[in-house]
């Protein structure tokens, strides 16, 4: 008996004490989340009314945000707080404007709008009623590829089959249109190798950023260029010694853009600079009406009908240097005027002398016409030299990369 109740102090004691124990772990550390997975506990934040609109030819702001059904009194009081940040009567076509409506009254709090391809622009109403503009870098999620190959084709139709952009492709050759001519100098066999940014908007691919770095191999030379941006925020491309890759002339006048269909398609005829025939001259075969650009900086000192050439455009550079341009549809300078580097000064033709569409470029040196491919040409304005030592430890990356 004594023993029987013995036994039932001990069972009874252990229930209360495990018991206890129990209720102290349930009580302590899972409280919180115990409460979490209570449905009513999450806290539920509805999601704003997005209305997002493409703007079209002869849209003006006035007339978009009315038929949004947004009062005037909102819209002049957008218009004037975004003023000094931009000007919303300058919105353009094709742009986004997006509108966003509070979740429960619906009503219209904040405004967005793409000023281009780096900025955004947010126009929103505060607390005290107010609205507020802000101007700020579109927040890209960067991400650094490198893409490399052989020119099998052309550089432009090599590297789209390669997946890339092709407005990485522009980019990167546009970093080159002081060493190289694509339309004459590239040849199957080159190869190329380019560090660039791709930009996301919530993990969805948009636009390539910046060219980093790139190395092109032309006839076994390699020609490099390197992003850089000074302390004082000069930015420009450098090459691996540190020389500026921006010249006195561009290699061609016309853009790599407009040759982008390469040199071994279709039955093209380039004409290249030949003594023995007498065409001191280059002649790019393009399409009537592809823009001709001035290879440097200078003035018009001819423009209109020269007999053979045809519409004929002459650049005077310095004491030293011409241009011209023959053949041309269109003229789009006057004698005269001032020109910058890769202005556009006509359109491609067949005036004059001429069986089909293309552009006859000539360079005069000293009175001689010249060949401008085999021109050697001092580099441009040269990195200071207070930053080169900043400028080498920052390439010195890139450039193991790319090698
Ligand atoms: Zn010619």
């Amino acid at each position: 008996m004594k023993i029987y109740s013995k036994k039932i102090l001990l069972f009874f004691f252990i229930l209360v004490g495990s018991s206890g124990l129990l209720f102290y772990i349930l009580q302590k550390p899972t409280f919180s989340e115990e409460k979490k997975v209570e449905p009513e506990a999450v806290v539920f934040v509805p999601p704003d009314r997005i209305v997002e609109y493409e703007i079209v030819a002869n849209d003006t702001y006035g007339v978009i945000m009315a038929n949004q059904g947004i009062s005037s009194i909102d819209t002049a009081a957008i218009y004037q707080a975004a003023q000094e940040q931009y000007d919303l009567a300058k919105i353009g076509v094709g742009k986004k404007i997006k509108f966003y409506f509070k979740p429960e009254t619906d009503e219209f709090y904040k405004l967005y709008y793409q000023i281009d391809s780096e900025e955004e622009l947010w126009v929103e109403k505060g607390d005290n009623g107010e609205w507020q503009a802000a101007r700020q870098d579109i927040p890209y999620e960067i991400k650094i590829v490198t893409s490399s190959g052989t020119i099998e084709k052309f550089l432009y139709a090599d590297a789209l089959a390669a997946g890339v952009d092709e407005r990485a492709v522009i980019a990167w050759a546009e970093m080159l249109q002081w060493s190289l001519d694509f339309a004459m100098d590239v040849q199957v066999g080159d190869s190329y190798k380019f560090i660039y940014e791709q930009r996301f908007l919530n993990g969805e691919y948009v636009m390539p950023g910046r060219v980093l770095a790139g190395k092109f191999i032309n006839a076994g030379k390699a020609y490099y260029g390197f992003s850089y941006t000074d302390p004082e925020g000069n930015s420009g491309y450098y090459d691996e010694q540190g020389n500026n890759v921006q010249k006195m002339f561009l290699k061609a006048p016309v853009a790599f853009k407009y040759i982008s269909s390469g040199f071994t398609t279709g039955a093209r005829y380039i004409q290249a600079f030949n003594i023995s025939t007498g065409h001191r001259a280059i002649d790019y075969a393009a399409a009537a009406g592809t823009p001709v650009r001035s290879v440097g900086a200078g003035t018009v000192i001819f423009a209109g009908w020269d007999g053979s050439y045809g519409n004929k455009v002459s650049i005077r550079h310095n004491g030293t240097y011409t241009t011209n341009y023959a053949h041309l549809s269109k003229i789009l300078v006057k004698r005269g005027q001032k020109v910058s580097q890769g202005d556009t000064i006509g359109l491609v033709g067949s005036t004059g002398l001429s069986t089909g569409p293309h552009l006859h470029y000539e360079m005069v040196k000293n009175g001689v016409k010249i060949n401008p491919l085999q021109e050697v040409l001092p580099p441009g304005e040269p990195l200071k030299t207070e930053y080169q030592d900043d400028y080498f430890a920052q390439i010195a990356v890139w450039q193991e990369q790319l090698d």
